[in-house]
């Protein structure tokens, strides 16, 4: 094999596949985690399942199926919801968490998110144009 095809044939490889996305990244972190944990607790179970993990972590981001890698993608960050941010940049997620704050629309649900230590404030909401008041 030519070794100067590599660097394209690996190009190539990877073109069109998944790549990491939030789930994957959730897995690769839980994964991690029970790596670590098992340094102490020597744990059989642990060892498959973290094994198991990124197996299928790496499954995912080598994957060329991307419809179905994107659809299990879209059901997982549908259901972590507000912890996405933490996920994608946790730097960042934790300076918003201290600037701002984030409110629930007491009509129509719509998440509002308002700057911090401003005291009683009427806020409105940009969904439904409900004003309510709040703490920030
Ligand atoms: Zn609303």
């Amino acid at each position: 094999m030519e070794k100067k095809g590599f660097d394209q044939k690996l190009a190539s490889w990877l073109r069109g596949r998944n790549g990491t996305d939030e789930l994957s990244t959730c897995v690769i972190v839980v994964a991690f985690i029970l790596v670590v944990v098992n340094i102490f607790v020597r744990s059989l179970v642990l060892t498959i399942i973290s094994g198991v993990l990124i197996v299928y972590a790496l499954f995912r981001m080598t994957s060329k199926n991307l419809e179905a890698r994107e659809n299990e993608n879209g059901v997982f960050t549908e259901f972590i919801g507000p912890v996405r941010p933490w996920l994608r940049n946790p730097a960042q997620a934790m300076g918003e968490a201290r600037a701002y704050k984030h409110l629930k629309c007491p009509e129509c649900g719509q998440r509002v998110r308002v700057p911090r230590g401003k005291g009683k404030i009427r806020v409105r909401c940009p969904q439904c144009n409900m004003k309510f008041d709040a703490r920030s």
